[in-house]
């Protein structure tokens, strides 16, 4: 297969990260005959440097006209006084709106040689983790009506949280096809004891469900998953939720694993091309200084290859490259424990590479 990949390294960590990952993409590339031509575009600080503007017209463009996005990460101090329509951040909601994208996937899976970096009890984590957060990305509260205004006296804040069916009813599909190709268990959150939005997210979910009856669908409400996933993570496959309560409980997914640096994602809109990126920032911190974990760039791609380029057996490699480098040991100074052989950013793709 011939695929165009549009590159956005971005600012801090990010050059350093997608260069590992597209080291590993070059490998599957030689080792299954396809072919990825990448089109390297400025977004984000290094854009403003250059453009004056996070994300320049012709960057944009090149998000529409390719077969999917990988993205480092975008941001840091240097940019941080900048005016708010012109930041970093503005360049992703741009490339995220203009793609159509409303599908937030992220995987939380703890990997048992890391089980140590998680916060729950060893009892629990014995259990395992590997779960499917599906974020609907582009309603919701984020999207509605905003305003504030002077009532009786006194400032009074509204945040409009509004759901129409036909987006409801396109992320339960994304959820639904996502189980199809995991553990086919859907739990859907919502909070359908006190907001109209959630039951109405909750009457199309369960329309959307009788369309898959190999898969099992359930609801539960937010507070109540909120604490499922610190008492029993194991018992989740797929959670399906809307915009506000997919930003906390994905982050609270990601944070069980103990790994920041380990976590891919994906947004989908319709058909297959989405944009790929770790769930981390640019972590300026440590940029430039090749210490950097570049495997949430790495499985992002693999990422990639399974949900957009429907590379099933390519993205399962890298999965267990990634896998195997771990079994043997080494590490990368964030997830770095006693015994073990530290590397560096750019030696943890080289091992990566050399599995595949
Ligand atoms: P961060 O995720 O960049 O860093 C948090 C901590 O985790 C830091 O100590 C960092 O060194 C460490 N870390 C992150 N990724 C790592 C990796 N791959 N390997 C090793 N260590 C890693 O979060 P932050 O410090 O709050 O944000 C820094 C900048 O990134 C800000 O400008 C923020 O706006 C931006 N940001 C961008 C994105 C994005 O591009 N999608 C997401 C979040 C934050």
């Amino acid at each position: 297969m011939n695929k165009t990949i549009t590159v956005i390294k971005g600012d801090g960590i990010g050059p350093e990260i997608v260069t590992e990952a597209m080291k590993v993409l070059d490998r599957i590339a030689e080792k299954y005959g396809h072919t990825f031509t990448y089109q390297e575009i400025l977004a984000g600080g290094c854009a403003i440097d250059v453009y004056g503007k996070s994300l320049p017209e012709e960057s944009l463009q090149k998000c529409l006209d390719c077969d999917s996005v990988l993205l480092g990460a975008v941001g840091g101090p240097k940019w941080d006084g900048v005016e708010k329509s012109i930041r970093p951040e503005a360049a992703l909601l741009g490339i995220r709106s203009a793609m159509g994208l409303y599908a937030n996937l992220r995987p939380a899976r703890l990997f048992p040689q890391l089980a140590d970096a998680s916060p729950l009890k060893p009892e629990i984590v014995a259990r395992g983790i590997d779960l499917m957060m599906v974020r609907e990305l582009i309603g919701g509260a984020y999207f509605g009506e905003h305003k504030t205004v002077t009532e009786n006296g006194e400032l009074v804040a509204h945040d409009d949280m509004t759901y129409a069916e036909h987006e409801i009813r396109r992320i339960a599909r994304t959820a639904f096809e996502t189980a199809r190709k995991r553990g086919s268990r859907v739990i859907s959150v919502d909070k359908a004891n006190v907001l109209d939005s959630s039951r109405l997210w909750r009457k199309v979910v369960h329309q959307v469900a009788e369309e898959y009856p190999d898969v099992t669908c359930t609801d539960m409400l937010v507070d109540n998953t909120a604490m499922q996933l610190v008492k029993n993570p194991a018992q989740f496959d797929v959670v399906v939720t809307e915009n506000l309560f997919g930003d906390i409980l994905s982050d609270e997914a990601s944070m069980i694993t103990g790994s920041i640096g380990m976590m891919a994602s994906a947004s989908l809109g319709e058909g297959t091309r989405g944009m790929y990126e770790p769930i981390h920032g640019s972590a300026p911190d440590i940029a430039g200084q090749n210490l950097a974990n570049p495997i949430g760039t790495i499985l992002s791609a693999a990422m990639m290859l399974r949900y957009s380029f429907d590379m099933i057996k390519e993205a399962d490699a890298i999965e267990a490259a990634v896998n195997t480098v771990l079994d043997k040991g080494y590490r990368t100074g964030d997830i770095m424990s006693e015994g073990m052989t530290q590397v560096t950013c750019s030696q943890m793709g080289d091992l990566i590479a050399a599995e595949l």
